[in-house]
């Protein structure tokens, strides 16, 4: 067993000695039989929510209307979802209701696809009915049970699906593939939230440059985001060194650059993005092409923006200037506005003027001579340099 799973043993002895069934469930099952990385794990009890907060010292009621309990033991924050079918499903995406029970191949009955549904116990023996293990053998990832219900019960799952197929370079089972053709409007139902998760999987899978593809062919470009008719640009993605994105920043400018929205923050909000990721990626993307930066230039764009684009350019084009550029940015006399010893405050006193554009102006004007080596950065140079450039303008 995996030192993971070993650390958490504890969790599931205590609740199989106060008379419940504990397993390790779902991604990290998957993941310790494909010997890929395990990062986290889920275990599935057959004691209900109230009954795992009896069982342990320190609880947190994370999801517990959905029977998800976390428990501190052993310092680690482990989650505990009670076995659970899930209602009827309305409107093609979650579940009305869960309801509690207790029977794990119920519980494993529910999940998405053969290699999900897949339980590990104490003693390190597999609960896979639905011939998991078999699947990922063959590569290959099937829907529990009758793929085209299942679709409907939770669009999401075709998504989940292609992101899979991402990750694990595996392909899709005949049925469950067209299953998949079959309904893709359903996607439709579903929150961008949900979507944006797996997307963001999916262009971090070591095989996007298969998943891409899949997507244009099952037709899903209309469910995502800006990408509608982007057949062309989404496959010229699909064949850049996407392996080379190692953050969400670089990943997300370098999908605008292939899709090149005609409002680059609309898009990026439209995929509900965090604010501060939209914003630096809009300002990375009016950069992106240039070729020449000045010294000036370097030190107003900053480093990160500078950094992202020269990723974003090894990714479209596997060259970059990144080394060049960031010795030369190094070498600056100073790295940021906060290392120039003058501030706003500063001048307006010297010149008993109030704040205004003027000011901005001429602090940026202050930024290029430091830059350009053309004053000191000491409050005496700076003074006469400031005295100096107000006589001129007046
Ligand atoms: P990851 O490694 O990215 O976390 P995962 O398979 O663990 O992948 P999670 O979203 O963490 O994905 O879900 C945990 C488990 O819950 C899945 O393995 C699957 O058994 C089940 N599951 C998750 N989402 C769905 C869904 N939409 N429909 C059915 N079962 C699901
Ligand atoms: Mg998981």
């Amino acid at each position: 067993m995996k030192e993971i799973f070993k650390k958490a043993v504890p969790v599931l002895a205590k609740l199989e000695q106060a008379g419940f069934e504990a397993y390790f469930v779902g991604g990290s099952v998957r993941d310790t039989l494909l010997e890929r990385d395990v990062a986290d794990i889920d275990i599935a009890t057959s004691a209900f929510p109230e009954e795992v907060k009896q069982v342990f010292m320190r609880t947190f009621d994370t999801g517990i209307e959905h029977g998800t309990v976390s428990v501190l033991e052993a310092g680690e924050i482990y989650e505990i979802t009670t076995f659970r079918t899930e209602g009827t499903y309305a409107d093609f995406r979650r579940p009305d209701e869960v309801v509690f029970i207790r029977s794990l191949e119920k519980d494993l009955e529910r999940r998405d696809f053969t290699m999900n549904a897949i339980a590990m116990g104490l003693d390190g023996r597999f609960i896979d009915p639905f011939d998991g293990q078999k699947d990922m053998m063959n590569k290959q990832i099937r829907a529990v049970g009758e793929p085209w219900e299942r679709f409907h019960e939770d669009a999401l799952r075709m998504m989940r699906g292609v992101r899979f197929v991402s990750q694990l370079g595996f392909s899709l089972e005949r049925r469950t593939y067209e299953a998949m053709q079959q309904n893709i409007t359903l996607l439709k139902n579903i929150a961008i939230e949900r979507i944006t998760v797996e997307f963001v999987k999916l262009m971090r899978g070591e095989a996007v440059k298969v998943a891409l593809p899949l997507i244009i062919e099952l037709d899903m470009l209309p469910y995502l985001p800006g990408f509608a008719n982007q057949g062309e640009a989404i496959h010229s993605l699909s064949v850049w060194n996407l392996a080379a994105i190692c953050d969400d920043e670089t990943m997300w400018l370098t999908v605008t650059l292939a899709v090149k929205p005609d409002n680059v923050i609309s898009f990026l909000r439209a995929w509900k993005l965090p604010t501060k990721l939209i914003r630096a990626v809009a300002k990375a993307y009016d950069l992106a092409d240039k070729q020449e930066w000045s010294d000036y230039e370097l030190f107003a764009t900053g480093m990160h923006t500078v950094e992202l684009i020269e990723k974003a350019r090894f990714i479209r084009a596997g060259e970059t200037d990144w080394i060049a550029l960031k010795l030369r940015f190094e070498s600056l006399p100073v790295q940021s506005r906060r290392e120039i010893n003058v501030s706003g405050d500063d001048v307006m006193k010297w010149t008993g003027k109030k704040g205004g554009p003027w000011l901005k102006e001429l602090l940026a004007k202050l930024d290029q001579a430091v830059i350009e080596l053309k004053v000191k950065n000491t409050q005496a140079d700076i003074k006469g340099w400031v005295e100096h450039v107000i006589d001129e303008s007046t």
